[in-house]
């Protein structure tokens, strides 16, 4: 295949992830982040991570050593994108933020590197123009952990070439997943779009006392066959992500009933944003 380096610029929850995967499907792969303190946690997580898999016997010492090799945590843009076939952006969920690292990347990386965002809900389209080369700029959306889950949505806006989408589908599969093609921008894409809906009746139900977080969980998982239910879900992804995915969908529509519940609102405001701050729905100082 045409891809052999990936960079991947954000080492946070999904960056650390994305570039983990990378290097262990044998792609060099480069991770950079302007916060030192990220870069260090990362390189703990891969570094915690890889014994574990061994001691599954789900990695090989091959792979660990191309990993320990060829994997690279980077503070700078300029040494992670230089030589890259692929940019997976995953920094924050800030347009802003998005755009400046595209216009940089534009200019740092060859010509022929596809520029790719794991945003969660921000289309191609509102950042593909701080490039030159629009048609090489798409969604590429993992799902967390990114390690493990299967799916990853290719998003073809309007402005994508068919050859960038068959060549992001080509590296998704090559990274041991199973993308789904999705053929036209559409905000929130294809399952960010049907667990919102899944998560704003659990989260109407509880804010109307009808039931607890536990029941609610309990009876999804019990009769759907989930393995987590939408409390669980969104303590996992994140209740910041969720907060801003309701906002950003209330400022397009305008509806009232698409901005986030009370109880989403409630705990966004105290900064409660689910596993990663250690409480969110559910208490994880213990756990
Ligand atoms: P995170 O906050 O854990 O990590 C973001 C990282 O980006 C941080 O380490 C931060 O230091 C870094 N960063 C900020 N500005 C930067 C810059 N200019 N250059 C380089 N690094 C920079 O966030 P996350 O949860 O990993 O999410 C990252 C992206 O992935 C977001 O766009 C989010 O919407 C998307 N996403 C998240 C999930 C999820 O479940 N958390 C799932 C799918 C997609």
């Amino acid at each position: 295949m045409d891809i052999k380096t990936v960079c991947v610029v954000g080492a946070g929850l999904m960056g650390q992830q994305i570039a983990l995967l990378a290097a262990v499907s044998g792609f060099e792969t480069y991770c950079a982040d302007t916060s030192p303190e990220a870069l260090r946690r990362a390189q703990d997580f891969v570094d915690g991570w890889l014994p574990k898999r061994k001691a599954k016997e789900k990695i090989t010492d091959a792979q660990i050593e191309y990993v320990n090799k060829h994997l690279h945590f980077v503070s700078g843009l300029e040494e992670a994108a230089n030589n890259a076939d692929i940019v997976i952006e995953a920094a924050v969920e800030d347009l802003a933020v998005k755009r400046n690292i595209f216009a940089q990347l534009d200019g740092i990386a060859p010509p022929h590197a596809i520029l790719a965002t794991n945003s969660s809900y921000l289309v191609s389209s509102k950042i593909a123009d701080a490039t030159a080369r629009p048609d090489k700029v798409l969604n590429m959306h993992f799902f967390n952990p990114a390690l493990i889950m299967q799916t990853v949505e290719v998003v073809q806006g309007p402005h994508v070439s068919d050859d960038t989408v068959e060549k992001v589908m080509e590296l998704a599969r090559a990274l041991g997943k199973k993308p789904a093609k999705v053929k036209k921008e559409i905000y929130g894409f294809l399952c960010n779009r049907i667990f919102s809906v899944l998560t704003k009746e659990a989260c109407y139900l509880l804010d109307q006392g009808i039931a607890s977080i536990e029941d609610i969980d309990a009876a999804v998982k019990g009769a759907f066959g989930h393995p987590m239910g939408p409390f669980e879900l969104l303590d996992m992804t994140g209740i910041d992500l969720e907060y801003h995915l309701g906002m950003e969908r209330f400022r397009e529509t305008g509806n009232l009933d698409d901005r986030p519940s009370p109880s989403l609102t409630e705990r966004f405001g105290r900064g409660d944003y689910g596993r990663k701050t250690g409480k969110g729905y559910y208490d994880y100082t213990e756990r």
